[in-house]
Order: structure tokens, then sequence, then C-alpha cells
């Protein structure tokens, strides 16, 4: 089991606990289950025996042992702080029983945890519901995403400042139906009378379902995986009622449209489309049919998804493209597009006459060049062209260069990628312009749903960037989170001076320093003709040699890992030069500049002279580094909120919490560091009154005590603790205080 960064600043806790009760209970580490309860039954010399609930013996070293709550209410507690033991079992715990009571939201401080249920549960999001959280103070009721939203709204309110709620997490841990959540109760919050028809608010609601059936695909690990990061911003009026808003959607998974693994499936408009009504005579007009007969679509089994009906879809779809402004004529146009994509994966290609040359396979390629090439109202033979040959220009003279059938399919495959992608960035601009802005708003919340840490088997250039976004968040979080308990301590008047956490500014550094980072060096890579991802590993390796962020994976040799802040990331190179040239071939783009549909063209705005001849590249890594950079600059300008989504186990299902799982992302969601932070300072914290009254036993002689404070500190040197606070409402304590108080309170 990898050790978290909090087991560190549980030190705190170990050497409090050297007078380990008989009779106590404690946690004890366990590989399968992450942490076990154990009863002690003897204690010599810092050697543990403890007896565990199955009747098993163990003994163990005091430095393993963490010990547990022996007041551990029943229903566990909605804010983590207010656990007596701040540690990684009692935050499992908390976590654990509260999802067993189908309780999925939990506070630690600010910081929303939510554990998807993965079954509706209606009582969480009834209209009644949203109702009891307008007005509640924060804390008043059960955590839950409205009452972040109506924080968050009030904020916005009384203090003028821009708000953001900031929701990470796996796939398929539930961020964007938190994400539809939050967005649902701020409209509710800033709706206006429903009399006016296509209000700003209904708009901003039905561009959910528009970008999911163009941007969200059934993947291993979710049914609806957003294949897209998005931040949407609210704008509101002076008084309160959503004004406009501003949709950013981040880097939209390219390759899917032409390579689904299976059991996934490509973007759901694909197989909507499929599925339309005949009455609405779609099918015929598109050609389509039966999606199996498709490449883009078969290369996986999955075709259909268990409760989703396609058909039913695809008009929902229409009906939501509707509200946010996209005109029949429009509609139209874009579903043509997506039968277009389809039936140029369709064609074939085998050698031509001429040596290294291609040409449409057989009859049925030909039917599907014909096909896509009427849907995108382009020349057939310009359409073939494009797919076959290459004009090059060397020294001012123009040569054209045959392509056999590989060059020829992945030309193929580029021109569908870049139409799709072209289609979807169109989509959010057209939803942005029908919303309308508000450029007088001052007042914004914004949502960010965006991927959250990854590491698989293989990682790739996709993963490097989406790791790039989460440490630039996790940045971000951790000064916020570090603010919020100065903060705290300043209202309370103690000292806080000491407080440490650790900055991942250094792995920022070796990614993005400019000259010399990691994009730097693809970027420089991707100039060189002649590069190979071999020669840009190797440059990768003599310049980070001495990085101690940076490593050469034993068994790879194009392979390089970060030590991320939420752990060791190993990338193979293999695509990265590939995947970072943001390249569009002048003849794909003149040919659809050139479609008698003015939709296609206004997708392929015609290319500067310069542009076409110099063989400059456009990097996407360097694209999205600026885009983050955007992000964080109005992420800063605002007051962060954030929901952290956990998703309980990989199967999906509801009722199963795998702790080992859950420990790993509420790791990489900065969870524990949010609580490593806190644990360094005065983690516990008790008001007064709470804590003579847990610890009047000691010395019930404090109940008389004319006030509070007296009685509090009697207690204190009672249990002969130094190095405690007491500030204006609160006692605060040091990591395993609370154990020690607890272990006196045992010997009474
Ligand atoms: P990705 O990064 O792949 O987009 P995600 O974090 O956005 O993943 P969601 O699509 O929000 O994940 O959630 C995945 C699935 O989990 C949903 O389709 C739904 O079935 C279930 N789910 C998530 N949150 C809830 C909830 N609050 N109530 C009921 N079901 C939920
Ligand atoms: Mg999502």
């Amino acid at each position: 089991m990898i050790r978290s960064a909090m087991n560190v600043v549980l030190e705190g806790i170990k050497t409090a606990q050297l007078n380990f009760v008989v009779g106590s209970h404690v946690w004890i580490e366990d590989p399968e289950l992450a942490w076990l309860d154990a009863e002690i039954i003897e204690s010599k010399n810092q050697e543990i025996t403890v007896n565990f609930e199955s009747g098993s013996k163990t003994v163990s070293k005091s430095s393993n042992i963490y010990p547990k709550d022996p007041e551990f209410p029943p229903n566990g507690v909605e804010d983590m702080t207010r656990l007596a033991y701040l540690h990684e079992p009692g935050v499992l715990q908390n976590l654990h029983i509260r999802y067993t009571i189908n309780e999925i939201y939990t506070y630690t401080g600010n910081i929303l945890i939510a554990v998807n249920p993965f079954q509706r549960l209606p009582h969480l999001s009834a209209t009644s519901t949203m109702a009891k959280y307008k007005g509640a103070a924060f804390g008043e009721q059960s955590p839950h995403p409205f009452a972040i939203a109506s924080f968050a709204y009030r904020n916005m309110i009384n203090e003028e400042k821009s708000q953001s709620i900031l929701v990470s997490g796996e796939s398929g841990a539930g961020k964007t139906e938190s994400t539809k959540m939050l967005m649902h109760y701020l409209a509710y919050l800033g709706g206006r009378a429903a009399t006016e028809g296509r209000s700003v608010e209904q708009q901003v609601l039905e561009s959910n379902p528009v970008l999911e059936a163009f941007g969200n695909a059934k993947t291993v690990r979710n049914n609806n995986s957003s294949r897209f990061g998005k931040f949407v911003e609210i704008q509101f009026d002076q008084k309160g009622r959503i004004s406009g808003a501003a949709i950013r959607t981040y880097l939209l998974e390219r390759s899917r449209v032409c390579q689904v693994s299976d059991p996934e499936r490509n973007y759901h408009c694909f197989y909507m489309l499929c599925a339309a009504p005949k009455e609405v005579q779609d099918v015929d007009k598109y050609k389509l049919g039966n999606p199996r007969t498709f490449h883009y679509l078969n290369q996986s089994n999955c075709i259909e998804l268990d409760g989703l009906d396609d058909s039913k879809e695809y008009l929902a779809t229409k009906r939501a493209m509707e509200v946010v402004g996209i005109s029949s004529d429009e509609q139209d146009a874009i579903f043509r597009i997506v039968a277009a994509v389809l039936h140029l994966g369709n064609i074939e290609f085998v050698k031509g006459s001429e040596v290294d040359s291609s040409q449409p396979k057989d009859e049925k390629s030909h039917f599907h060049l014909k096909t896509a090439a009427g849907l995108l109202m382009c020349d057939v033979k310009s359409l073939e062209d494009s797919f076959c040959k290459r004009v090059m220009v060397t020294r001012g003279e123009s040569i054209t260069k045959l392509l056999d059938p590989d060059s020829a399919t992945l030309s193929r495959d580029a021109l569908a990628k870049i139409i799709y992608s072209r289609l979807f960035d169109w989509i959010v601009d057209k939803i942005n312009n029908s919303i309308g802005q508000d450029a007088n708003s001052k007042k914004l919340i914004g949502v960010l749903d965006i991927y959250g840490f990854e590491s698989f088997k293989t990682n790739s250039f996709e993963q490097f960037c989406i790791n790039l976004t989460n440490e630039k968040l996790q940045q971000h979080f951790n000064q916020h989170v570090f603010k919020m308990e100065q903060e705290e301590y300043t209202r309370e008047e103690i000292d806080w001076s000491y407080i440490e956490f650790v900055d991942n500014q250094d792995v920022l550094d070796l990614i993005e320093k400019k000259p010399g980072g990691i994009i730097a060096l693809l970027d420089e890579a991707c100039m060189f003709p002649r590069s190979t991802h071999e020669t840009f590993a190797e440059k990768l390796y003599q310049t980070f040699k001495d990085n101690k962020r940076f490593s050469k994976p034993k068994l790879s040799r194009t392979g390089f890992t970060i030590n991320h802040y939420a752990g060791d990331v190993s990338y193979q190179t293999d695509l990265f030069l590939d995947k970072n040239k943001d390249y569009v071939v002048p003849e794909h783009a003149a040919l659809l500049n050139a479609s008698k549909c003015p939709f296609v063209s206004g997708l392929f705005p015609p290319l500067p002279e310069e542009t076409i001849k110099s063989t400059k590249f456009s990097s996407i890594a360097a694209q999205f580094k600026q885009q983050l950079i955007s992000l964080l600059e109005t992420l800063n300008a605002t007051e962060p909120h954030y929901i952290r989504c956990v998703k309980p186990n990989n199967l999906l299902k509801p009722g199963i919490f795998e702790n080992n799982n859950v420990l790993q992302q509420l790791r990489c969601g900065g969870v524990m560091e949010a609580i490593r932070i806190s644990c360094a300072g005065y983690p516990t914290r008790k008001s007064f009154s709470e804590f003579v009254q847990r610890f009047s036993i000691l010395d019930p002689t404090v109940l008389k005590c004319p006030d509070e404070v007296t009685g509090c500190k009697r207690l204190l040197d009672k249990a002969n603790l130094k190095d405690y606070q007491i500030g204006n409402t609160k006692v605060f304590l040091r990591a395993g205080q609370m154990a020690e108080l607890d272990a006196c309170r045992a010997e009474v």
C-alpha cells in the first residue's frame, strides 16, 4: 500500500500513543482493506498485541497503529474536521458509514466530498430539497452541492465578489452529475419567472444535453464519460438574476472519432443519428441505418447501452439544440456532417495503378465516398484526391506526391477528426452566442467540470495534459486551503506562523518552464523534421537527469516518469510528437472551404497564404498551457469552493465501498493534503463548552468554573498537555493530543 503524506503528519499522533491502554480499540493497516479495527489485549515496550473481530491475533509495533475514537458517532459526522481523531482510518470510516446510510455528501471544512451513489436518490435533488437550502446558512443543513452553490451565491451577492466551484474526481466519480445539480440550483436561485419562453437559465441548462451528445461517450470507466473539460461561467445582474453565460471547453478527445476500443463507444451523437426515428426520414437522407455497418462504430462490439434509447436521445438532443438557439437548418447541417464522418470511415483504399499510389477499394468505398461528398457538399474527385495525393511545395515548386493506401487511410482519419472537432467548437461558440454575454456583469459564478488525475498502464500525451491541469489546480487548491487555515487562526487570534505546506511548483517548472521545460522541448522536437520520439526522449533524459521530479523508467527506452503530487506516472512518448501537432492538411482545408454548404465552408475559413506555405506547426500543448493560464487567472479572481467526487468502486454499482480505492482518490484529489495542512497546525478544534463536557470527568470541579475558558485550561493542565492554543471560541489541539486526553479519561 502506498504510504501517504498524511501518515508522515501522523507522527504527531504516534508519539502520543506510547501508552496504549489495554481494552481500547485501534486501527491496524491491512493490505486489502486499508484499515482494520482491533482491540488491544497487551501493550509491552512498543509491541502491541491486538485481537481482531474475526478472533485472530497479531502483534504490531505501536508506530503502525492508530487510535480509534471510542465515541465515534454511529452515523458518522457531517464535517470531517469534527472527528476527534483526524486521521486516514477515521476519514475512511466516516465516509463509509455515511455511504451505507445513503448520506453521500460529507464536508472536510469547506470542501464537499461526494461519493457516487450509482443509483438515483430522489430526495437529494428534489425541488423541496432546493428550497431547504435557499437562505440557509452554510452548515445549517446537511452537506450538499446545493449548500455550496447557495454559499457561493450569497457570497457573490453580499461581497460583490465572483465565485467559482471546482468539481474534480476521476472518470465516473460524478463530476458532471454534480455540476448539473449546481447549475440547476443556480438557475433556481437566479432564474426569472418562467413566462419568458427561452430564458437564459433554460438555455444554460439545455446546453448540457447538447454538449453531452457531441462530447460524451461510453468508456470502460463511465457509461457517459465527458471527453472534454468544461468551465461554465454564469453571469448575474445587479439583482442577482442570471443575465448571461459563457462556456469554455478544453481538449476534446479527437482520436475517439476514428478509434474505439472494445467495449467502449464513439460519441453518443453517431448512434443517435443511426437510430433516428423513421418518420423523421433522416435515415434515408443520411443513408445510415445499422451502426454495425460503420467502421468508426463497429471496431467495438458495444453499440447499444442498457437504459439508453438512442432514438429518444436523438429527439431530446434536437429539442435541446432548439432551446440553445441552433436553428433547424443548422441542425440539419450538423447531422449531415455527423453522417458524413461515418461514411468517410467506410472508404477503404487499395494500391492504385502507379507505384505507391492508392485508390478507393471497391464499389462500396466509392458509394461512401460519393455519399460523404454529397453530405459535405463538396466535389467527389477533390475529396478523393485529398486522401490519395499530397501537394508538396519545395523551393518554390509544387510537386504532387501520391500516397499509398496506409497514408490515404491516415489522411481520411485526419479529415474526420478535424471536421468533428471543428463541429464541436462551432456548437460551443453557437451556444455562447445565443445565450449571450452580459458584458456589464461583475458577478460571476464559474463551475469547473474537468478530468481528474489519470494514471493508467499506458499513459500518453492526453494524460500528460490532463495531469498538468491537475498539478495546476492542486497548487491553486493548496494555496487556498492554506489561506483558509490561516484565516481561521487569525479569527481566533492564535499564533499560526509555523504551518508549512508542500508546494508543487517544481513539477510545474519541470513541465511548463520556458525555455527548458518538457513542453518547450516537445515543441522544439516538433519543429525539427528529423526528430523522432527517440530523440525527444533522449533530450529529456539529458536535460532532466538531476531533476528530482523526473526519472527514466527501468524497463523503457523512450518513456519518462514524472513524480506528480498524486504519485508517479510513466508516460510513453511514442505518439507525443504527432499528437502535439495541430496540423490541418491544406488540401482538406481548401476542399471544405470550397463546400457549397455555407455551414461546412464556415468551419474552414480560408487559410492565409503564408500558413499554407510554411511548415510552421501549431502546438497543442502550448495552446492548452495558454488556456490553463487563462483559466487560472479567472479562478484566481474568484473565491473558490471545492467539490471532490469519489468513485466508491470500479463496478459502477451501488452499495460497494472499496477502502483502498477511495483512499487513493482522496489523496489524488488533495483531500488528504488538505487534512495534512490542517494536521500540521492545530487540526482538532472543540468549542469551549464541548470540550468541558467531554473531559469534565478528569476534574468535575470545572463544571462549577465561572467561565468555560478557565475550565478548559484547568483540564488541559490536568492532562499535562503543552503546546495547545486557546482561541476566542475554541480550544485548538495538536494532532494526537485528543488521543492523550482520551487516554487520561480512560484511566480515571
Ligand atoms: P467523466 O470524467 O468520465 O466525465 P464524471 O465524473 O463526470 O466522469 P458522471 O458522468 O457525473 O461522472 O457520473 C457517472 C455516473 O454515475 C452517472 O452517469 C450516474 O449514473 C452516476 N452518478 C453520478 N453522480 C450521481 C448522483 N449524484 N446520483 C445518482 N447517480 C449518480
Ligand atoms: Mg463528466
